[in-house]
């Protein structure tokens, strides 16, 4: 059995790393890719997981590879194309570090990845399914990740999804919306920021966005809304909420904060392996504090990967 299986988008991202001497801008070369940063940061804390995505028969894709091998996630569910390259996304820094992705998809692997391809076995065998937007952004990957949800789901599987919006919008907020809105209706548990609540109810207000989320999408569970320095807020099915503040700490860079949370969330989930609409109040609010602290460890360092916290200096954080 695993934990956690994910499926979705995998790619390169080009960071801007200065300049050469002779003026020229250079890059920094790193695995892209949400799913794959939750599921980093589940396997630092000790979690089986595995990895369903598909990379270009290239070095791009042998390197992708080869970091899930490092991290030691199962790269069983990891598909190469013959006829399409690695995904790549060059990005831009904005005044206040905002990134902007410019993605390379004539055709990207990620985006080619087909129902016939996906092991069926990982999704019979594993408590929790994780997916998000950016694969249901085009075909024939749109198709395969939602029969890969239903699939999981018959098998028992738990379905975990972050919408991820600002680089699923590059197919058009129209798509983006649809996409999204079809995640939601399969999803148990779901992670959004403050804009995508707004995005998908008109309203950035924390209670009355979340209470219709949970009437539009009745199969939700549980709707956590990550707030940056401010923290958590929650929206159970039951209309029940509360917030759940962050840790303070000494941020360098926010990016995989959110992954890096999620992470931290499945986590405790796994280990509880109770039903989420099970947990009492308590129970609930002590597994944000700890997802809270692994998304405020992860802006301490750079990077994605490289930033997911152990377990123990979670806890540490914790305690104080
Ligand atoms: P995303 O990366 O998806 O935009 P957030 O930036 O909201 O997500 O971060 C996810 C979680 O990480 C937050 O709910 C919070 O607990 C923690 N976090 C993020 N930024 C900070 C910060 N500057 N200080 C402390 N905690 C933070």
């Amino acid at each position: 059995m695993y934990d956690v299986v994910a499926l979705g988008e995998y790619l390169i991202d080009f960071l801007p790393a200065g300049r050469s001497e002779a003026g020229q801008p250079l890059f920094e070369r790193n695995p892209g890719g949400a799913p794959v940063n939750v599921l980093a940061a589940l396997a630092r804390m000790g979690k089986k997981t595995a990895f369903i995505g598909k990379v270009g028969q290239d070095p791009f894709g042998e390197y992708l590879r080869e970091v899930l091998v490092e991290q030691r996630i199962d790269v069983g569910g990891l598909v190469f194309a013959a006829h399409a390259h690695t995904t790549m996304a060059f990005v831009q820094l904005d005044d206040r570090g905002e990134r902007s992705f410019h993605f390379c998809r004539q055709p990207g692997a990620d985006q080619e990845l087909r129902w016939e391809e996906i092991d069926k076995g990982l999704l019979e065998k594993t408590g929790f399914f994780h997916f998000g937007s950016i694969s249901m952004t085009a075909e024939p990957s749109y198709s395969a990740t939602l029969q890969a949800v239903r699939h999981a789901k018959a098998h028992g599987a738990v379905i975990s999804y972050d919408p991820n919006l600002r680089p699923a919008l590059w197919n058009g907020e129209a798509h983006a919306r649809g996409a999204i809105e079809e995640g939601l209706r399969h999803a148990d548990l779901v992670k959004i920021s403050q804009e995508e609540l707004l995005f998908l109810t008109g309203t950035d207000d924390l209670e009355a966005g979340a209470k219709q989320l949970a009437e539009r999408f009745p199969a939700l569970k549980l709707l956590l809304v990550t707030l940056g320095a401010e923290g958590t807020f929650y929206c159970r099915a039951d209309a029940r909420t509360g917030l759940v503040p962050a840790f303070e700490v000494r941020t360098v860079d926010t990016t995989g904060a959110g992954d890096g949370f999620f992470g931290a969330f499945l986590y405790q989930a796994a280990e509880r392996g109770k039903a989420l609409d099970t947990w009492d109040k308590q129970e609930l609010e002590e597994a944000i504090v700890f997802a809270n602290a692994a998304g405020a460890l992860a802006t301490t360092r750079k990077g994605a990967i490289p930033a997911m916290p152990a377990k123990e200096e979670i806890t540490r954080l914790m305690n104080g």
